[in-house]
């Protein structure tokens, strides 16, 4: 049944006009049927106020809550009973004079202006202009009501306030719990601040990694863990943060909660900027923390290689990830600080147990000799580490055997003969650079470990520390060496992975010759007793996340064949796929160029990785190396001949000299120097000439690299 009172009841809460102008919220507490009032109360510096207003200024007010009576029934609306009509119809008439309505049922616009004038939030002294038609004069009624409130006696108003109706219990409370929370808000938040720094920047991020770290089971690896036996191991080592990064309060990101596995948590932001974390779970065959020593490292990944060596098999171990995170370390020693400690890095290990083992009965009847080869690979050149880097030449043979020419063996009697070589070849890698890692980052080192019987090869193992993974992105630098540097990177570390994968599905088709790394390790990697290992190194730090996670799936893609079954099959097919197609294409490519077949290959292979036109600029820097070993070694030719023929001339003007010499005999002589020398010269300056433009090539595929590719590998 429609009241007058509309859709008010007891506890709905109604905007007021305050006599100084101000409109705030309100709550009705109780409804005058007498004289068509309303009691409302709402709360002020603490202290509950109160006030009774008509109805007419309550529904001017708020629209929304009076009655709809006014608008003309429709016909399926049984009419409302007389009385209530006659009510109503006061109220409607009444309002009229207060505030005459363009429609009669004032629409939600006619509202939405002072809603937002009347925020009740608002300071105090700032009155919102008033609303409603503020110049209508009010009605007797209104003035009646408001001198009535302010002739209310303090008794009767401190009874009003007393008098607190369930709502108004109901909103204290509500307040209170609001202010409970706000204190409780208040101590986390200051507990927090005492743990931690809160200048450090993205520590929410830290109490999410907390939060979750919390929830974890550890179980670390420890020498008590089987050593297993894996034709191919991929394991992960996480370094502790630098002092560089501790500088900066960077956080560490990285999580190793048992022996193989490893975590990430990625900060993502949500559209709304809220942050939140991806956690990334990888699985390797093993999982090595922060807290791991070089010792244990070892101990799973290189030292099991050392009896595939003495068993005539080949081994490999490589150190894998971005500049910084520790594959030096790992490899080589301890580098940091003055005192340089080559005895504990991987190289030293090795050859240290290959001594040990060279003194077991079984292999020591064997009367095996030992050799240590140290060289480096920069931009598809080989350098030699143990001969004052001298420049070496890769040449493969019709039998695929690959060679490089003049590198220096050095026989090695002990662990300290070892030790002496790594310090020669450390400081001749690194002599001239501004910083070891300046360098490093951009080629990769080779020790290898060479056991001869009787002068024949017996076993190999080699140490690779490889160049900053990063550096396979420099591709579209600005800078030619840079992107030459970097194509050679991202070429042989493409190459490795699909070596090592090849490894382990005993491939018919490797694409070994596509970078001078995988094609000088070839030997390693062919062979019914090959074995790898490969190192992943990463940094803890949450700058180095993008980095981090493009390792740890690279180093996923080294294994996930030989993990999962059905993986295997799959990726088997895909590859067989490949190597069919390429056979069409191999004849027709062989005879121009092995490399650019294997390279080929490799990019089918990781399509995902090498969009066409990185596939067209790698090809044009394969080219663009070829041809300058080419151009290089015909100008030595073209030099040494120069030499000859200088020689010739001398003898022949010598000859002008004497009184009866053959002047036809010298004409004859002078013009065959003169047209070989033209021929030999115009031939090289061709070679030039197209090298010139190869290189213009080369830079022309570089501008055309899809700048989102490729990434880091
Ligand atoms: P990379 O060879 O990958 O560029 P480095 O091996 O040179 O990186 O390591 C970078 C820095 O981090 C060095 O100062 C090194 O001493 C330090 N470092 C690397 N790994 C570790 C580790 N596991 N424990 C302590 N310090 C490490
Ligand atoms: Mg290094």
């Amino acid at each position: 049944m429609a009241s007058v009172f509309g859709k008010i009841v007891v506890g709905t809460y109604v905007e007021i006009k305050r006599s100084d102008g101000r409109i705030h919220q309100a709550m009705v507490t109780s409804m005058n049927e007498d004289n068509e009032s309303v009691t409302v109360e709402w709360i002020e510096n603490g202290d509950t106020k109160g006030k009774e207003i008509d109805l007419e200024s309550i529904f001017s007010l708020n629209p929304d809550v009076a009655p709809d009576e006014e608008i003309a029934p429709s016909p399926e609306t049984p009419p409302p009973p007389t009385p209530s009509l006659v009510k109503v119809s006061k109220i409607a008439k009444n309002r009229r004079t207060i505030a005459p309505p363009k429609n009669d049922a004032p629409s939600k616009d006619n509202r939405a202006i002072p809603t937002r004038a009347r925020a009740p939030q608002q300071p105090e002294p700032a009155p919102p202009p008033p609303v409603q038609q503020p110049t209508q004069p009010q009605t007797q009624q209104q003035q009646q009501n408001e001198s009535s409130l302010q002739l209310m006696s303090r008794k009767e108003f401190g009874q009003l306030s007393r008098r607190k109706s369930n709502c108004v219990k109901e909103v204290e409370k509500l307040q209170e719990k609001r202010e409970r929370r706000r204190l409780q808000q208040q101590e986390l938040r200051e507990k927090r601040a005492q743990e931690v720094d809160t200048t450090i920047p993205n520590y929410e991020i830290l109490y999410m990694i907390r939060d979750f770290r919390a929830s974890l089971d550890y179980r670390p690896l420890t020498t008590a863990d089987v050593i297993e036996e894996h034709r191919i191991c991929v394991c992960v080592r996480k370094r502790p943060l630098n002092k560089k990064e501790l500088t900066i309060k960077d956080l560490d990101v990285i999580t190793i909660p048992s022996k193989d596995v490893v975590m990430v948590h990625e900060p993502k932001q949500k559209v709304d900027l809220t942050r939140y974390l991806e956690n990334q779970t990888f699985r390797f065959d093993y999982a090595f923390d922060d807290s791991t020593s070089n010792e244990m490292v070892y101990r799973f990944t290189a030292r099991p290689l050392v009896e595939t060596i003495f068993e005539r098999g080949m081994a490999t171990c490589f150190a894998y990830g971005q500049t910084g995170s520790g594959k030096t370390h790992t490899m080589g020693g301890d580098f940091s600080g003055k005192n340089q400690d080559c005895s504990k890095g991987i190289y030293a290990l090795a050859a240290r147990d290959v001594f040990l083992m060279l003194k077991k009965p079984n292999y020591k009847k064997l009367d095996l000799q030992v050799y240590a080869t140290f060289f480096e690979i920069y931009s598809g050149k080989v350098f030699d580490l143990l001969n004052r880097k001298a420049k070496l030449r890769v040449l493969e043979d019709g039998k695929q055997q690959v060679q490089v020419v003049g590198l220096q063996e050095k026989e090695v009697k002990c662990t300290e003969d070892v030790l002496k070589l790594i310090e020669v070849g450390n400081s001749c890698r690194t002599s001239g650079q501004t910083s070891a890692n300046a360098h490093s980052s951009r080629s990769h080192a080779v020790f290898q470990i060479i056991l001869r019987r009787k002068g024949k090869m017996h076993g190999k193992f080699s140490l690779i520390d490889l160049a900053g993974n990063e550096r396979g992105a420099d591709t579209s630098s600005a800078d030619r060496q840079t992107r030459m540097e970097g194509a050679e990177i991202n070429k042989s570390l493409l190459a490795l992975k699909e070596c090592i994968r090849a490894l382990g599905r005993n491939k018919p088709h490797t694409p070994f010759r596509a970078s001078k790394l995988t094609q000088v390790l070839r030997d390693s990697f062919i062979g019914e007793n090959s074995r790898t290992c490969m190192i992943a190194t990463i940094s803890p730090g949450m700058t180095s996340c993008e980095n981090t996670l493009n390792t740890l799936r690279y180093a996923n893609r080294v294994k996930e064949l030989t993990v999962d079954p059905n993986q295997v099959m799959e990726g088997g097919r895909a590859n067989i796929h490949a190597v069919n197609q390429l056979d069409i294409l191999d004849e027709k490519w062989l005879s121009i160029s092995p490399q650019r077949d294997d390279l080929k290959l490799l990019c089918e292979q990781n399509e995902e990785e090498v969009s066409p036109q990185l596939f067209t600029f790698h090809e044009a820097v394969s080219q663009l190396v070829e041809m300058e070993e080419q151009v290089l070694e015909d100008h030595r030719a073209v030099f040494q001949e120069s030499i000859k023929w200088l020689e010739d001339e001398k003898v022949l003007l010598e000859m002008t000299e004497e009184v009866d010499y053959d002047v036809e005999s010298y004409a004859t002589q002078l013009e065959q120097i003169l047209d070989q020398k033209i021929e030999i010269l115009i031939e090289l300056r061709d070679k030039v000439k197209s090298f010139r433009s190869a290189l213009q090539e080369e830079e022309q595929a570089s501008k055309q690299i899809n700048p989102k590719r490729p990434r880091a590998l």
